[in-house]
Parts: C-alpha cells; sequence; structure tokens
C-alpha cells in the first residue's frame, strides 16, 4: 500500500489494525475424536459420549476426516501442511466444559501460513478503484468445540447443553493484516466463500458453522502495534462491521481522552450498537498448554496431501479469471457469478447453451438473482434450469421476443406454468411481430387516426414523433420490434 492510500484510510488519523480468528465448523458425520454425530439442532445432551465429556477409561480417537478437510484448506490457501503436528490440551473452566481442558493444537498446528486474496469494492478502498487485497495467515489448527450454555429457558438458572462438545472445528487465524471494517468483511466473506466452495463447512452462520472474532487496535501510522480488544463470535457481516466500527470510535475516545486500551475479550450487542467487556483477556501462559497424552502426532503422509489435491475443484479465483478469458466477460460479472459452484455452473450451462454470455451472466446477476433473493432461496432451489434459460435467451436473440417480453416467459416458468419456452411464448402470445407488411399497416392506420401529430411532427415537433411510436407499439399490443417501428415510421413520415 502506498503512503498516499493508507493516509485516505485513517480513522480520525489513526490507523486501524485488525487480525481474525475464524472457527469453521467442519462438515463430518461424527465428532473430531468419537463416533457421536455431529448434526445441527438435536433435543440436548442427547449428541454427546464418553469421549466428548472424557470420562474416565475413554480415550479420544482421531477422525480421519477431519483431518483430510484441514488439508483442503491448506491446498486452497497456499498454506504448508505439517507432516507432522501436535495436539495439545488447553486448560480453563467454563460450564459447557466439563472435561476441565480442550484439545487443540497450541505449538504445532496441521496448517501453516497460506493467504486470502479478494477484490474490495470502490467505495471501500480510499482510492475509488477497486483494489486487490492481500491477508497473510499465520495457521489453521484443528480443535474440538466445547458445549453451549442455554439461558433463555430458565429463570435465576442456566442449561448445559454438551451435543456440540467435540465437534471438530478448523480455527483459522490471520496476520494484523486487515486495515478496515469494509477489509475486514470483505475478507470474512471470500474465506466464507472458500470454505463452502472446497465442501469443507457448511457455512451455516445462524447455527454457528463459521463464527469469527476481530482483533482489533488502533494506532498513529508508523507507531508499533497498539493494545488490542477482541470481539468475540461475530455470525453475521452486518453486524460484523457494526462491530468493528463501534470499536474503532471507542478505543480512538478512549485514547483521545487520555485512557490506555486494556487487552480484553468483548461481544457485540446488536440491540445497543455497541461492544462490552466480557472477561479482560487470558494470556497463552494461563492455560497451562501441554501436549495431550492421549493422542499421539498427527502424522500425515505426502501421498495423502497429493490424493486430496488431485480431487480439489477448480477454487473461485482462478475459475473467475477463466470466466474472464474464456467469456470475455468483464471482472466484475465473473466474481459475482463464482459466489457458489452451483451458480458458476448454471452461468456456464446457460452461457453454452445460448451462445450469449453476457446475455446469460446479465439475467443471472438481474433476473435470476432478484427472484431468489426475494424468495429467499439459494442457486440450489433455483427452480428454472440452466438449460431452459438457454432456450429463453436463444429467443431473444434471435428477435422472436423482446427482453420485456422474455421477462414475462420467465414468470411463467418460474411459476412452474409451463417448462417450455416456445409454447409459453405462443400460449401468451408475446412473439414480436416481424412482419412488415401487418407493421406497414398499423402504422398506417395509426397516422390516419392521429393527423395532428403527424402535421406536429413535419412542422419540426420531435416530441410528436414519440407519441406516435407508442400509438403504435400500443396498437401492436407491444408485440412489433420498436427498432423497426422507428424505421417504418421515420420512412412514412417522409
Ligand atoms: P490469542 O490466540 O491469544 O488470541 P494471537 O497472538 O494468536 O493471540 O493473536 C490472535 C489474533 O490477533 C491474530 O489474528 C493476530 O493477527 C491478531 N492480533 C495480534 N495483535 C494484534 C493487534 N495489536 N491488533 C490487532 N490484531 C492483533
Ligand atoms: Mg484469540
Amino acid at each position: 500500500m502506498s503512503e498516499k492510500k493508507q493516509a485516505s484510510l485513517l480513522v480520525q488519523g489513526y490507523e486501524v489494525v485488525i487480525g481474525f480468528e475464524t472457527h469453521a465448523q467442519l462438515a463430518t458425520q461424527s465428532k473430531i475424536f468419537s463416533r457421536a454425530p455431529t448434526a445441527f439442532g438435536a433435543e440436548p445432551n442427547t449428541q454427546a459420549c464418553a469421549v466428548d465429556l472424557a470420562l474416565p477409561g475413554t480415550l479420544p480417537v482421531m477422525n480421519r476426516s477431519a483431518v483430510e478437510l484441514a488439508i483442503r484448506l491448506g491446498l486452497a490457501l497456499g498454506s504448508h501442511i505439517a507432516e507432522q503436528s501436535v495436539f495439545a490440551r488447553k486448560n480453563y473452566f467454563y460450564p459447557d466444559l466439563p472435561k476441565g481442558y480442550q484439545i487443540s493444537q497450541f505449538e504445532i498446528p496441521v496448517v501453516q501460513g497460506g493467504e486470502v486474496s479478494f477484490f474490495l469494492g470502490a467505495h471501500s478502498t480510499g482510492s475509488g478503484q477497486s483494489e486487490k487485497r492481500t491477508v497473510r495467515l499465520v495457521r489453521a489448527h484443528l480443535e474440538e468445540d466445547a458445549g453451549k450454555s442455554l439461558h433463555e429457558d430458565f429463570i435465576g438458572q442456566s442449561g448445559i447443553d454438551l451435543n456440540r462438545a467435540g465437534t471438530p472445528l478448523l480455527e483459522i487465524v490471520t496476520e494484523p493484516d486487515i486495515r478496515s471494517s469494509a477489509e475486514a468483511v470483505a475478507y470474512a466473506k471470500e474465506l466464507h466463500k472458500i470454505v463452502t466452495w472446497i465442501g469443507i463447512c457448511d457455512g451455516n452462520m445462524q447455527e454457528g458453522s463459521f463464527r469469527c472474532d476481530a482483533n482489533v487496535s488502533v494506532r498513529k501510522p508508523g507507531a508499533p502495534l497498539g493494545t488490542r480488544r477482541e470481539i468475540k463470535n461475530l455470525n453475521s457481516f452486518k453486524f460484523m462491521q457494526q462491530a468493528i466500527d463501534y470499536e474503532v470510535r471507542w478505543q480512538i475516545e478512549q485514547i483521545e481522552d487520555g485512557h490506555a486500551i486494556q487487552q480484553a475479550t468483548v461481544l457485540f450487542d446488536p440491540d445497543t450498537g455497541e461492544t462490552r467487556a466480557m472477561r479482560t483477556k487470558e494470556d497463552a501462559a494461563d492455560y497451562r498448554y501441554f501436549p495431550d497424552p492421549d493422542l499421539p502426532p498427527l502424522v500425515i503422509a505426502r501421498s495423502w496431501v497429493d490424493e486430496v489435491k488431485a480431487g480439489m475443484p477448480e477454487l473461485p479465483r482462478q475459475m473467475a479469471e477463466r470466466l474472464v478469458t474464456e467469456y470475455g466477460l468483464p471482472e466484475y460479472d465473473a466474481t459475482t457469478l463464482t459466489q457458489s459452484p452451483a451458480m458458476a455452473a448454471y452461468f456456464e450451462t446457460a452461457a453454452q447453451g445460448s451462445g450469449q454470455a453476457k446475455m446469460a451472466s446479465n439475467w443471472i446477476m438481474g433476473e435470476v438473482s432478484r427472484r431468489l433473493n426475494a424468495e429467499e432461496k439459494d442457486m440450489a432451489q433455483v427452480p428454472v434450469s440452466a438449460d431452459t434459460l438457454a432456450a429463453l435467451l436463444k429467443r431473444i436473440a434471435d428477435g422472436t421476443i423482446s427482453n420485456n417480453a422474455a421477462k414475462q416467459v420467465m414468470d411463467a416458468l418460474w411459476a412452474a406454468e409451463a417448462s417450455d419456452v416456445d409454447s409459453v411464448i405462443e400460449a401468451k402470445g408475446l412473439k414480436q411481430m416481424n412482419d412488415a407488411g401487418a407493421l406497414e399497416k398499423i402504422v398506417d392506420e395509426v397516422m390516419a387516426a392521429n393527423v395532428e401529430n403527424v402535421a406536429q411532427f413535419r412542422a419540426g415537433k420531435e416530441k410528436a414523433f414519440n407519441a406516435l411510436v407508442g400509438q403504435v407499439m400500443k396498437a401492436s399490443k407491444g408485440k412489433a420490434n420498436p427498432q423497426q417501428v422507428n424505421d417504418v415510421l421515420r420512412q412514412k413520415l417522409g
């Protein structure tokens, strides 16, 4: 980043510094060290087994599939995958962790280094142009989740649900490379896209499958890093931005008032829009980490990594670049269409089937997305197939129907009134009038019925021309081709 750009991102003379810790719940069938199921929403305390609670006499056994998903992430982000990594006990007391420690990785994590790159929108860069950003990763480590405290259904008491205990998590930690709340959200969205794209996490933020902790500090440009406060468990992109913006303003205010920032863990309250301290922050030493004697080091053979690599899909960024070169799409379209594998596949089928790549892109980003959003559906639930969209685009391209008529066809297809494009066009009588003779007849009639407009036009009033076009379109019930109407009218008006 140049000096100039950095300067324009300052908030009241302060530089914002953010590092992210993201917990992605891995999409395995069973827990990380036991055979208990991980499905969400079961009756409390029906899905935690003796191993998840570390009852005496039990031993954890590593879930191979969780390791494989960690390898996938490492491959997607260009990280080093450790040949040997170590599980450690992180000791702390909390009611939702009756075993008294969490199995995590400390000194040697399975995924090391790597980076996440994304485009930051023009309104957020300070330069007025969209810019590429790269956030370096420190590590991603495997660990187990704890249970959950339930406060809502109890008066003066709390309940404990241990179903989540032992659910596999990958904690993805960045360097403090992020410089604004907008950049933080863009990073989190890109990471979310990657983990769902490569199928390691379902990405469901309401259910807590993807939750972010934002470490936030501020400093004067050039000064050493300021003291951070960690905003815990941000599970919506909207709250993420609000929480960081509030936190930055709060920290600057404190410093300007002469107070030092205390390292702390804070929670964001969406109702007040404020962050508030939960506890002062522990340091690593407080957890008394030590290698878990129940688990041998995790050894990953090079051949296993190669095998996983062979099964990796094309990644969103690579695919976006290909859509630009292969279909001549603008960068913006390519990025939008690679939101999910389902959307990208839908585009490619529609583009290839119709031979109209840009039109397919416009329709998917516009008409299709708008309808999906209105019904709160995603691409997996789209009621009109990509082949059907291709058939519709062909009819626009060959002049059979206008773009407006095509939207009416889409309405019928969407409502499942019919599935065949040509029969909808036929049934609704939407064919554009391409018969020159019939059009000339209408034009003659309209001119005869609107002598005043004709006279005004001939006297030099261009507005009268538009009125005549409107009359012809109306008389043709919207089926005349507007360009053709223009040509015929001009010719007849002499
Ligand atoms: P811990 O595990 O105790 O939370 P780490 O040192 O591992 O602490 O850092 C956690 C996260 O905080 C990382 O993403 C790191 O980049 C970020 N971070 C560290 N120092 C700062 C700082 N001064 N300002 C903002 N973020 C920071
Ligand atoms: Mg932390």
